[in-house]
C-alpha cells in the first residue's frame, strides 16, 4: 500500500504523536527509543503505519472491536448520510436510525424489550448498575442494593466499573471503589479452586455464587454481572452446567442476571450475542465494541420489559422513571453505523463464517499445543481465542510475562498484530488471544497461527 506524499508527513506525525499524545496502556519512557506505532490506513484485516509497514491484525484493532473489518465505505457514507441529515439531538427525544436499530437489534434478542444509548462499554455498563440501584430503591426500600461481579472479569474503566472488576492488576493504585460490589469466585476449569468438585466443575463454580448470596444475605443483593466467556481476564469459557445453574440461582434469589456482551456481543463467539450459547435469560444485556466496529462510538444497554417497568412507573411519581441521560447518546452517527453494520453481518453471512473459521482455528491452536509444551491449555469460541503460557504443563506455573511479551513483538516484527491479556498477580492469566474480524478467512488463519508458531519458536529457543 501506497500512500500519497501529501496526505501526511510521516515522521511529522509520528514526532507529534510521541511528544504531545499519552497513549492508553503505555509506558512512554518506551518511546525514547522505539518511535509510538501510528497507525494511518486500514483494509479488510490489514493496517499499515505511518512507516508503510503492513500487518494482519488479529485483535481487531487491539481490543476486539472492529467486527466487519476496516475500509467499510458503506458504513463510513450511512453515517455522512445520516449526519448531513441530522447529526445530535438528545435521546430525549428519538430519531430515525436509534429508532430503527432498537427494533432490528431487538428482532434479534428474544425476550428483550428496550434499548438504552449511551457510547462506551463502561457508559453502558454504569446505566445498568444505575437501573439496578435504582429498582433496589423503588422496590425494595434500598435494599438489594449489592451487585455481584466474579473475579476475573472486567466490565470497564471507570471508578464503579472497577468497582465490579475483578481484576487485582486493574484495581491496584485506583481505589477506594464504590461500595456495594462484592466479587464471587472465577469459574476457570483450568484454574480450579483448590478443594473443587473436579467431576462437576460448572455446576460447583455456580454455587459459589449461591455460597456469597448467602454470606451477603440474599436480600441485599440486586443483580450479578458477569461476561458470558470471561475476555481480558483470560478468555475463560464457562464450564458445562454452569450457566444453566447461574440461571436457576438468580431466579431462586430474586437476582437480575446482568450479561456484559461488550466482546462477545455482534457476532464474535458465532451467534449474535455469547449468552445465546447457553440457553439463558438475561434481565439486563450490554454492548458495545462490535455494535458499530468502531466507525463510530455507540454502546446499548438493553432490558426486559420487566426491567424497563420497573423503572417506569408512574405511581412511584418523581421518582418513577430512570433518571440518567447520556449527552453523547443522542448522536445519530452510532445507530446509522450500526445499521449498516448489522446489514453486512447478515448479508455476507458472518455468522457461519465465524463458526466454520473459529473451528478451524481452535483446531489449528491445539495443533500448536501438542507442538509446544508452553502452552497450557487452548480456550475460546468463534473468532475468540487464547491459549495460556505455562512454564510447566504439571505445575501450571505461569510464564513470566516477558515471555508472551516476546511473542507478541516476534509477531509484530512478522507483521501480524496479536493481543495479550493482562498480566495477574495471582497465577490465573497469561495468555496470547485472538479476536480477528469476522471476516477471517482459512489463509488469514493460518497466517496468524504459523507467526505464532515462529514466535513460540523463538522463544522456546531463546530460554
Ligand atoms: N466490558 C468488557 C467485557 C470489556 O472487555 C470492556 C473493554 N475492554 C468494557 C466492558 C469497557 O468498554 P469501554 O472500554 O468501551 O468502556
Amino acid at each position: 500500500m501506497t500512500f500519497q506524499a501529501n496526505e501526511f508527513d510521516a515522521k511529522e506525525v509520528v514526532n507529534n504523536d510521541r511528544d504531545y499524545v499519552w497513549h492508553h496502556l503505555a509506558q512512554h519512557e518506551n518511546f525514547k527509543t522505539n518511535d509510538p506505532m501510528v497507525i494511518v490506513k486500514g483494509e479488510g484485516m490489514r493496517v499499515w503505519d505511518a512507516k508503510g509497514n503492513e500487518y494482519l491484525d488479529a485483535v481487531s484493532g487491539a481490543v476486539w472491536t472492529v467486527n466487519v473489518g476496516y475500509g467499510r465505505t458503506e458504513i463510513a457514507e450511512a453515517v455522512k448520510d445520516q449526519l448531513v441529515t441530522m447529526n445530535y439531538f438528545a435521546q430525549t427525544a428519538g430519531n430515525v436510525p436509534a429508532a430503527e436499530y432498537a427494533e432490528k437489534l431487538l428482532e434479534k434478542m428474544p425476550c428483550m424489550s428496550r434499548v438504552y444509548y449511551s457510547n462506551s462499554g463502561s457508559e453502558a455498563n454504569e446505566k445498568a448498575f444505575k437501573m439496578v440501584r435504582q429498582i433496589a430503591e423503588l422496590k425494595y426500600g434500598g435494599k438489594k442494593s449489592k451487585i455481584l461481579y466474579r473475579e476475573r472479569d472486567y466490565h470497564g474503566t471507570t471508578i464503579t466499573c472497577l468497582s465490579a472488576t475483578g481484576q487485582f492488576e486493574r484495581r491496584n493504585q485506583y481505589g477506594p471503589f464504590t461500595p456495594g460490589f462484592v466479587e464471587v469466585p472465577h469459574c476457570c476449569e483450568y484454574r480450579a479452586q483448590e478443594g473443587a468438585d473436579l467431576e462437576n466443575y460448572g455446576v460447583w463454580a455456580a454455587n459459589q455464587i449461591e455460597k456469597v448470596i448467602l454470606e451477603e444475605g440474599a436480600d441485599t443483593v440486586g443483580a450479578i454481572c458477569l461476561e458470558p466467556i470471561t475476555a481480558g481476564g483470560g478468555v475463560i469459557e464457562p464450564p458445562q452446567g454452569y450457566w444453566e445453574r447461574v440461571q436457576e440461582i438468580c431466579q431462586q434469589y430474586d437476582v437480575l442476571l446482568h450479561i456484559d456482551e461488550v466482546v462477545c456481543g455482534l457476532g464474535r463467539t458465532g451467534k449474535w450475542f455469547g449468552y445465546q450459547h447457553y440457553g439463558i435469560q438475561p434481565d439486563i444485556v450490554t454492548m458495545a465494541k462490535g455494535v458499530a466496529s468502531g466507525y463510530a462510538a455507540i454502546s446499548c444497554t438493553v432490558t426486559t420489559e420487566a426491567v424497563f417497568e420497573l423503572l417506569n412507573d408512574a405511581e412511584a411519581g418523581r421518582m418513577g422513571y430512570f433518571r440518567d441521560i447520556s449527552t453523547f447518546g443522542g448522536c445519530t452517527a452510532g445507530p446509522a453505523a450500526a445499521l449498516a453494520n448489522m446489514a453486512i453481518i447478515e448479508r455476507e453471512n458472518l455468522l457461519d463464517n465465524v463458526n466454520e473459521q473459529g473451528e478451524y482455528l481452535r483446531g489449528r491452536l491445539n495443533q500448536l499445543m501438542e507442538k509446544h509444551s508452553l502452552i497450557g491449555s487452548v480456550r475460546g469460541k468463534g473468532l475468540f481465542a487464547g491459549f495460556e503460557l505455562v512454564k510447566d504443563r504439571q505445575t501450571k506455573e505461569p510464564v513470566d510475562e516477558s515471555v508472551s511479551l516476546a511473542i507478541a513483538a516476534h509477531c509484530m516484527t512478522n507483521g501480524v498484530i496479536i493481543g495479550r491479556t493482562n498480566r495477574s498477580f495471582k497465577t490465573l492469566n497469561n495468555c496470547i488471544c485472538l479476536s480477528p474480524a469476522l471476516i477471517a478467512r482459512r489463509e488469514d488463519i493460518d497466517r496468524i497461527v504459523d507467526a505464532l508458531d515462529d514466535a513460540l519458536e523463538s522463544v522456546t529457543s531463546d530460554s
